[in-house]
């Protein structure tokens, strides 16, 4: 249960050849002596996930505190710019794994979005049963819950909403280059027999709270242009998510 890091390995993104691991911490790093490709990628063991979960637990207590939607709202949009930029400290297996604590707590917060929309609800104008059926209907939305309960009870005690059991797969951290530039994190998320990216989902389900509040007036309607532009907002965040692998490995 407790599994270490000791799972890291360490290898070339590219063609996937064994990587020594002292050599995340060289710059400028030497190529791949198989490709000649000077990116690395540091990967982690499934096994540490529920170590990983319990940490999460004790870590996100805190900031279940009773505060407004709109504030709650700021600081989703402001974590998930953070992870969304490239990671600048340097790659090693623990600082893949506390980015990915950084990642599954963000599912957690962004999913505690809810509770502050049905504590205002009679403010907000909307309904408490309105809020739950919204996120029942939205795709991205009821695998956020799910995501957030697995990472808060390590199993679901009820039914998947999102129909399908989400398990969080394989992670590593992924950096192009010679060294000198920031790492990416690349979560697996499988579901529904597919491979999400993890950072995909996040911002999937921020996309779809946005989606919400516009519609229920909390948050004013986008202008012509940017509301044509979200018609197909799913289709347009897997095409960029497979747009992301490809970087990532390249
Ligand atoms: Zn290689």
């Amino acid at each position: 249960m407790a599994a270490s890091t000791t799972e890291t390995s360490v290898s070339c993104p590219k063609c996937g050849a064994a990587r020594p691991a002292e050599i995340a911490q060289i710059a400028p790093r030497p190529p791949c002596p198989e490709c000649g490709a000077q990116g690395i990628a540091i990967t982690m063991g499934v096994a540490t996930e529920v170590n990983v979960a319990m940490k999460l637990r004790a870590a996100i207590r805190p900031g279940d505190q009773s505060r407004g939607w709109e504030r709650r709202w700021a600081d989703i949009n402001t974590e998930l710019q953070r992870l969304l930029a490239p990671r600048t400290v340097t790659l090693s297996g623990d600082a893949v794994l506390a980015n990915r604590r950084e990642l599954l707590s963000f599912y957690v917060h962004a999913y505690h979005l809810k509770d502050a929309l049905k504590e205002e609800a009679g403010t907000a104008g909307i309904g408490e049963a309105e809020v739950e059926a919204a996120i029942g209907a939205d795709p991205d939305l009821a695998l956020l819950v799910d995501l957030a309960n697995l990472d808060k009870h390590l199993k679901l005690r009820r039914p998947p909403r999102s129909g399908d059991v989400p398990r969080i797969g394989e992670v590593q951290g992924s950096q192009a280059g010679s060294g000198e530039g920031g790492w990416r994190l690349e979560q697996v998320i499988e579901h529904r027999r597919q491979n999400l990216d993890g950072l995909t989902v996040a911002r999937n389900a921020v996309s779809a709270w946005h989606r919400l509040l516009t519609k229920w007036g909390l948050l004013p309607a986008p202008q012509t242009l940017a509301a044509a532009s979200d018609v197909a907002p799913r289709r347009e965040s897997s095409r960029s998510a497979k747009r992301q692998r490809a970087q990532g490995s390249a």
